[in-house]
């Protein structure tokens, strides 16, 4: 038989499923001794029967009685007793924590008999009739449904009439007329009165815990922080203590460092003579800790010595909530607090130098998310700034620039090279032309799944949405403040896509420190690995009350745990690179190599005329004069990039993408002159247009319709690899052919392309270090990977097209077009083409492996799509047992960071 109830002295931390967050955390601290006032926990489990069954398991009432006498003996009172009554509070705690969307009642026990009792006691009338408005309060919303607004006007409005603006300034008679005017609103509001049966009390209040579960909030919080639906609340009751007793009483909370920036030393805000829910809800202002010393310093020192405790025992920041009931501390809750990805990095490497936890625990409680967040460029100053709105934060980064209020607005402006920010209440694909132009996007309608959140973390273009308070016309093109201001067209507007705040003006942008310290590593970065066991590392003196203004400890802590990733890692890191100069940034980041330089980047700008020309060619003739001026471009542009990555892989792809792509737009071929040209490009245009372009005409297939291309581009690239030979070079040239479906096209290709380094080589009297592969795009080319991998040195995963054509879905059309409403609905958690679909397309990408694996043990094996940079795809890829992850030079340090923490959690979770 199943137990519901467990007292906290017979719980762990271990049982959070069981026992919630709340539960087995009060249990760990029952255990270590500290002051925590005696309950029991009623467990998930219950609930989910209550969920399920809409009714409590029969054996509850009976566990409850148990342990309710077993507390009452305790505590030498009775609940609810008319002469001296234990009150309890009842909290939810669910396993993972859902701050603020579920229900808590306190007081509950008091009735107007045991209110008299109470006040009898302590000797404070005052102190129990506001105890008893408090219960007729919460219990009244939460438990009966009643209207909150109605106990708030009232309450207003008592205060109004004594000329108040404190509760605390309410005497008792006040507070008396409050419980008897809240008496009235739960009659009319609930249609039945206040239970004065303190048992009824309790189980209404359990019973109203675990139905909060399935609030529209707690259901909607639960989506977006991907919390499973069927993990049920487990619900607290404890024994009451005061804050609320008078001067010497109050409530507090507090972190054993700083969640925001993760210095050292503990951080908190006390409300003198306050209940706990005051503190949160910003009733009144609270004062920081510090004043608690000069009020209270007994309590004050107890509790800094209870925050080392905690902190050494959980070995991690820690989340406190504490009551001084007349001067005696008693802690109400711990737990591991939530923080930011600074202080996250902080502390993890903190914790390193204080012994609390070793590198790889430091390396597991950070995530590529947060080091992602540390690289987007910030607002220099906006801590200093009054924020004017404030949305969801929902694609990171930093944008200025002036307010427009429809797409075509955008382009326009942004055409004359100003800085825009599109501003619609919500975006629809209509709006892409102005966002893709636009530094930021910002709306009032919508959250992290909407349309122009998708759009924009797609673009990389910074977001917010759901900016609520702003009213926004586009008609007038403005927008009105809550405080009545306008902004309008033109006027200066900064938003913060981090933390969702939207400035008026032009705030000023820096980039990241943490990017720049990373780029400044130069690639050495295995050499950092050691340092934090010999606490050696530069950084370690500056964390204290001062030296440690600005970012250093920060970006110490990042080096040094990206350096202890590279160390744990078994994954090699690649970036996706065109150019000398992306390659670069992209070893100064740590890229081991080049996974993918897309050569079709390289036709744009003034060599657009030339493969316009190659591909309008009337005969041989033309096209190898085509051929000819493309070459030496082409042959400049690898010796340039094989030499920003001199020593290590640089994987280069043949050309991809349909021909049409660059030609000229049907519409736009009428500016040119009447001649010959104008007619052939119209002819040739419409000889190429594909009802269907990704399926068409494109990757491999092109190197048999053009074959003078292939063949140009090999040599450029084995020429350009023969003249950083002869100078001394180390190039490591790989040539990678696009979309093959069939072994039989790469064996082609691929002889042909080992032609032409036969010629170079003989040519030029060297020897070329040289690889042949090719990307597997196409479900056929996973599926008959064993075939493939006879003609391939390599296979390098285009999951991008991999992903577009397992779903049939066009990923130039649908992020824009109705992914957003499966995000919406729930169809999907997250964008396949985001993070990797490790039951689609990852077993197509398994079979793969195998195949190519048991073909040639030696075979390379890689991946290239945008995948390669996701934190989540990585951890996969590492799970699959890849080579590399390539991707784009930016997200190098977090491939690093999160291919490091994958290799842990493997080794840790190993049997
Ligand atoms: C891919 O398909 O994953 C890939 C890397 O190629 P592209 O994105 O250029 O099609
Ligand atoms: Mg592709």
């Amino acid at each position: 038989m199943s137990q519901y109830v467990y007292d906290f002295s017979g719980g762990s931390m271990a049982q959070r499923h069981l026992l919630g967050g709340k539960g087995a955390n009060l249990a760990e601290m029952t255990n270590l001794g500290l002051p925590v006032p005696p309950g029991f926990t009623i467990t998930t489990d219950a609930c989910r029967v209550y969920l399920k069954e809409g009714r409590e398991p029969h054996e509850l009432a009976e566990e409850v009685t148990d342990h309710l006498l077993s507390l009452e003996t305790t505590m030498g009172r009775r609940l609810g007793d008319p002469a001296d009554p234990l009150l309890v509070s009842v909290r939810s705690g669910a396993p993972q924590s859902m701050p603020g969307m579920m229900e808590t009642v306190l007081n509950v026990g008091l009735t107007d008999r045991s209110v008299a009792g109470l006040a009898a006691a302590s000797g404070d009338e005052r102190f129990a009739a506001d105890s008893y408005r408090r219960l007729l309060h919460m219990f009244g919303t939460t438990v009966l449904g009643v209207d909150d607004a109605a106990f708030v006007e009232t309450l207003d409005e008592l205060k109004r009439r004594r000329g108040v603006t404190d509760d605390t300034q309410l005497d008792a008679d006040d507070l008396r007329a409050l419980v008897d005017a809240y008496h009235q609103i739960i009659g009319s509001g609930a249609g039945r009165v206040f239970p004065q049966d303190p048992r009824e009390q309790l189980d209404l209040s359990v019973r109203a815990v675990f139905g909060s579960w399935n609030t529209q909030r707690a259901i909607l919080y639960r989506r977006h922080e991907g919390i499973a639906d069927d993990l049920g609340t487990a619900v607290t009751v404890q024994a009451m203590v005061f804050g609320n007793r008078g001067p010497s009483s109050g409530s507090g909370v507090a972190f054993t460092r700083d969640p925001a920036t993760g210095r050292r030393g503990a951080y908190g805000d006390y409300l003198q003579n306050a209940q706990g829910e005051d503190v949160v809800a910003g009733i009144r202002n609270t004062v920081p800790l510090e004043e608690l010393a000069q009020v209270d310093p007994v309590s004050h020192d107890e509790l800094t010595g209870m925050m080392g405790r905690l902190e050494k025992h959980y070995r991690d920041l820690c989340d406190i909530e504490f009551t001084i009931d007349d001067g005696k501390l008693w802690m109400l809750q711990t737990r591991v607090g939530k923080r930011t990805a600074e202080a996250a990095f902080r502390i993890a490497a903190e914790m390193v130098d204080e012994r609390l936890i070793d590198r790889d625990e430091a390396l597991r409680r950070v995530t590529g998310e947060q080091l992602a967040q540390l690289m987007f460029p910030q607002f220099a100053d906006s801590s200093s700034r009054q924020p004017i709105a404030r949305g969801v934060a929902a694609s990171p980064g930093a944008a200025t620039g002036e307010a427009v209020f429809d797409s075509a607005t955008a382009k326009r402006l942004a055409a004359q090279g100003r800085d825009v920010i599109l501003i619609r209440r919500e975006t629809t694909p209509e709006d892409l032309p102005g966002m893709t132009v636009a530094r930021g996007v910002l709306t009032s309608r919508g959250g992290k799944t909407s349309h122009a959140a998708v759009v924009a973390r797609g673009m990389g273009r910074v977001c917010v949405c759901g900016a609520d308070e702003l009213d926004i016309d586009v008609a007038a093109r403005c927008m009105g403040l809550p405080d009545g201001t306008v902004v309008r067209e033109g006027d200066p507007l900064s938003i913060d896509g981090m933390t969702g705040e939207v400035f008026s003006g032009h705030l000023p942008v820096t980039d990241s420190v943490v990017l720049r310290s990373l780029a400044g590593d130069h690639g050495d970065h295995g050499d950092h690995g050691d340092h934090g066991d010999h606490g050696d590392h530069g950084d370690h003196g500056d964390h204290g009350d001062h030296g440690d203004h600005g970012d250093h400890g920060l970006v110490g802590a990042v080096r040094r745990l990206v350096a202890h990733a590279d160390a744990a890692r078994r994954l090699s890191v690649r970036a996706n690179a065109d150019t000398a100069d992306d390659a670069r940034t992209a070893r100064e980041l740590g890229a081991e190599g080049i996974g993918l330089c897309r050569t079709e980047h390289m036709f744009l700008g003034s060599r657009r005329q030339l493969i316009e020309d190659l591909i309008v060619a009337d005969g041989a003739t033309e096209q190898q004069a085509a051929l000819d001026a493309l070459l030496p471009l082409q042959r400049a542009d690898f010796t340039s990039i094989l030499e920003a990555m001199d020593g290590l892989p640089v994987t280069i792809r043949l050309i991809d993408p349909p021909l049409h792509e660059f030609l000229p737009h049907r519409d736009l071929i009428s500016d040119e002159p009447d001649s010959d040209r104008r007619q052939r490009l119209a002819a040739t245009l419409d000889r190429l247009r594909e009802e269907n372009p990704m399926l068409g005409l494109r990757g491999v297939r092109l190197g048999f319709t053009i074959p003078g291309l292939v063949h140009m581009q090999a040599r450029a690239v084995f020429e350009a690899a023969a003249d950083r030979v002869t100078i001394g070079g180390d190039p490591r040239p790989e040539i990678m052919v696009p979309l093959v479906a069939t072994a039989a096209e790469l064996a082609v290709i691929r002889r042909e392309i080992e032609g032409i380094a036969v010629a170079v080589e003989a040519e030029r009297g060297v020897t070329l270090r040289h690889r042949i592969g090719t990307m597997i795009e196409v479900p056929r080319a996973a599926l008959t990977a064993h075939e493939i991998a006879s003609s391939a040195d390599f296979l390098s995963f285009g999951t991008n097209d991999l992903t577009q054509m397992t779903w049939g879905l066009s990923r130039d059309d649908v992020e824009a077009s109705f992914l957003p409403t499966y995000l919406d609905q729930g169809i999907l958690t997250t964008s396949p083409f985001e993070t990797i679909d490790a039951d689609g397309v990852g077993a197509l990408i398994r079979t793969a492996i195998e195949q190519g694996r048991a073909a040639d043990d030696a075979l390379g094996l890689g991946v290239c799509g945008e995948h390669g940079g996701d934190p989540a795809s990585v951890r996969f890829f590492d799970d699959l047992g890849l080579d590399y992850v390539s991707c784009s030079p930016y997200r190098v340090p977090i491939a690093r960071l999160e291919a490091g923490r994958a290799a842990l959690m493997d080794r840790s979770d190993a049997p």
